[in-house]
């Protein structure tokens, strides 16, 4: 590591603060020496806050259905091959059934945004799996909706919203996205669902078409200023029906570096080993927690539906029984010495913000 660079990270270690263009210079004389060094001390403070606990969170992909058409998304609109699928509030709430058995403590709904799930339904099958399971965290992951709405589904219990930003940049958004798509109303939505007490995930994904060091670093501002309860970020990964077909996928490399680089912007934060991360490389997950993350999202949809929630190519665990996908990660995580915790796994309950 160079001088700057070694300032720059302890500066980071020390401050959880850079300018846009410090990130920028992290980013572009990266080095394994730097990696290690951030990725260490990642885990340092991770582990001052919440020990080796690793939390899970039970995913149910609730639909592929979606009015959206993003450039880089397997189940976008203009995918006319993407075999769709809805599942029923009955199904849905028998995977949350099993996910509680199998000591599931979070729920995430996750889906494209299909008209079907109303706040109606959303806000009746919300108040369903709160009254059978009070003990657990309901957690949204639906896309863009009106604050109305928002407010709505919080009124009826959900607990925390997932909404990637996608990227901070506006020119950088408006390549990924559909016209009719806006960078100003996915921010509007990430400000509304705080105002309404959502505890919010945003992120983005790594190596996503036309992405730059310098919209790297103005996500990591974005992130440095917004200070998310949860930051999902994971490899850019091409689906075959889509515009994106032909782009390369981001790399483990660069993934792991941001990973460790969010972790120290703010310690708190709950960061997850995503499902492209463990598609990129076969232990992807487990070196996303080597360089800071603290969560993974075993999928606990029904087995039939699971191949059709094709966001990228090649995702993994697709065949996987729910109690299988726990079971593995679990081994996973042990074998590198963290323990799963299926609690609640409250940002508010780290040690030092009890
Ligand atoms: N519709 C909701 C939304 O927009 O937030 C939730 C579902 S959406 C499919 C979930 C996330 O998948 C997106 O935020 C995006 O970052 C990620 N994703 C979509 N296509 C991807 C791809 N090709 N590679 C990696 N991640 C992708």
């Amino acid at each position: 590591m160079n001088e700057r660079m070694k300032e720059l990270a302890e500066r980071l270690i020390t401050k959880h603060s850079l300018a846009e263009e410090e990130y920028q210079y992290l980013i572009e004389n990266r080095s394994a020496d730097a990696a290690a060094f951030l990725a260490e001390h990642a885990v340092r403070v991770r582990r001052e806050i919440y020990g080796n606990a690793v939390f899970v969170r039970g995913l149910i992909e609730i639909c592929n259905i979606c009015k959206n058409d993003c450039l880089y998304c397997g189940i976008r609109r203009s995918n006319r091959s993407c075999d769709r699928y809805r599942l029923t509030e009955e199904q849905i709430l028998a995977c949350a059934d099993e996910g509680y058995l199998l000591g599931f403590r979070t729920v995430v709904l996750q889906g494209g945004e299909d008209a079907y799930f109303s706040d109606e339904v959303m806000c009746g099958m919300i108040r369903q799996l709160k009254s059978a399971h009070p003990d657990c965290a309901v957690t949204l992951s639906l896309g863009e909706r009106s604050l109305a709405s928002y407010a709505a589904l919080r009124e009826a219990g959900a607990d925390r919203y997932l909404l990637r930003h996608e990227t901070a940049d506006r020119e950088h958004y408006e390549r990924l996205h559909p016209p009719e798509m806006s960078f100003d109303n996915r921010m509007r939505c990430l400000n509304d669902l705080r105002a309404l007490g959502y505890q919010v995930g945003c992120g983005f994904m790594v190596g996503s078409p036309f992405q730059t060091s310098q919209e790297l670093a103005e996500d990591l501002k974005f992130i440095e200023n917004f200070k998310p309860d949860m930051c999902g970020i994971g490899p850019f990964v091409p689906h075959h029906d889509t515009p994106f077909r032909d782009e390369p996928p981001g790399t483990l490399e660069l993934t792991c570096f941001l990973l460790s680089i969010i972790r120290l912007i703010y310690p708190p934060v709950l960061l997850p080993a995503t499902t492209a991360l463990g598609t990129i490389a076969p232990d992807g997950r487990e070196r996303g927690i080597l360089a800071g993350a603290n969560v993974v999202m075993p999928n606990l949809s029904p087995i039939s539906v699971r191949n059709k929630y094709e966001l990228y190519d090649n995702k993994i665990c697709t065949g996987d029984e729910s109690a299988q996908s726990r079971s593995c990660l679990e081994q996973r995580m042990s074998a590198i010495g963290y323990e799963i915790v299926t609690d609640i796994g409250d940002i508010r309950k780290g040690k030092r913000y009890e």
